[in-house]
């Protein structure tokens, strides 16, 4: 544990009071950690300076996970408007919604590559009938794919279709391995709890496709990639870590169901952690992949 965290790290209830939270990410320029309250389709934000949270958006479009693109704007995934969107100063703008054979199921995790194009998973999680997530609506090309989106193209093109419910998303530090979370078994009986690990061919396409790890329990849906290569996982109970081998190295315990996570604050070694109603964290040893290319 010594190599991922320091003897004196304390995990630390933030927030309490959204629905299900998801989609944090860290804004160095605001020094706010901002995520997403689906079911209350909402989205908040901590602010580090004063410790407290503020509601930044209502009618949010039942947004989900969210990322920072190549030059700091917040990139995330809407289940509303079954679309990727970029923020903007007035609001969120769409960036894709739908390839040649439909439009996307509901878009859940988000990352972007060095050459600033735009990875996400599209299960179904938004479009049931319950309304919960989303607003309820058909899936339109028959398929829970793995998108890859080109902005200087404006195309959309699969680069996973035999995955169950693709959800949470990280590349290898390279990029040279893509690892997503399959969640089929939460509606499929007997469905996939595992992350799968791909290889990825010229930053365009996955090849090799191999379940790395099955977590336990509650599987994973979110997760990001540590500058050791190490897999920063969400389950039921904790944070589990694994080597990029798929061999678990630690587990840390949370009081809530874990859906996502994300490195943050002014040196980026702080681990936010989205569990159901609360936002958590605790300080580690280490930072995410990206973080130098902040
Ligand atoms: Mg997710």
């Amino acid at each position: 544990m010594t190599d991922l965290f320091p003897a004196d790290a304390v995990l630390e209830n933030l927030f309490t009071g959204a629905t299900w939270g998801e989609g944090p990410v860290w804004l160095p320029a605001l020094r706010r950690l901002r995520w997403s309250d689906i079911p209350g389709n909402r989205i908040l934000e901590y602010d580090d300076a004063s410790g407290t949270t503020h509601v930044l958006r209502t009618d949010a479009g039942f947004s989900n996970g969210r990322t920072l693109d190549r030059q700091g704007r917040v990139v995330q995934c809407s289940h509303g408007r079954r679309a990727i969107e970029r923020e903007s100063h007035d609001g969120p703008r769409t960036l894709v919604d739908r390839w040649e054979h439909g439009r996307f199921n509901s878009p859940n995790d988000v990352v972007v590559a060095r050459d600033g194009t735009i990875w996400f998973t599209d299960p179904p999680y938004g479009i049931h009938e319950s309304g919960r997530e989303g607003y309820p609506g058909r899936p339109e090309y028959g398929g829970c794919f793995v998108f890859r989106f080109d902005e200087a193209s404006g195309a959309a093109a699969p680069v996973i279709t035999d995955m169950v419910h693709p959800n949470g998303l990280a590349f290898s530090p390279d990029e040279s391995v893509l690892y997503v979370a399959d969640t089929g078994y939460l509606q499929v009986p007997g469905g996939p709890a595992v992350i799968r690990a791909y290889d990825v061919v010229d930053g365009a396409h996955c090849t090799h496709g191999r379940d790395l790890v099955a977590v336990r329990p509650g599987g994973t849906d979110g997760m990001r990639v540590d500058a050791e290569g190490r897999i920063w996982s969400s389950s039921a109970d904790s944070v589990q870590v694994f080597t990029p081998a798929g061999e678990r190295l630690a587990g840390l315990p949370v009081p809530e169901k874990v859906s996502n996570l994300c490195f943050g604050g002014d040196d980026g070694r702080t681990l936010y952690i989205t569990a159901s109603t609360s936002l958590y964290r605790i300080r580690t040893a280490t930072t995410d992949a990206r973080y130098a290319d902040r």
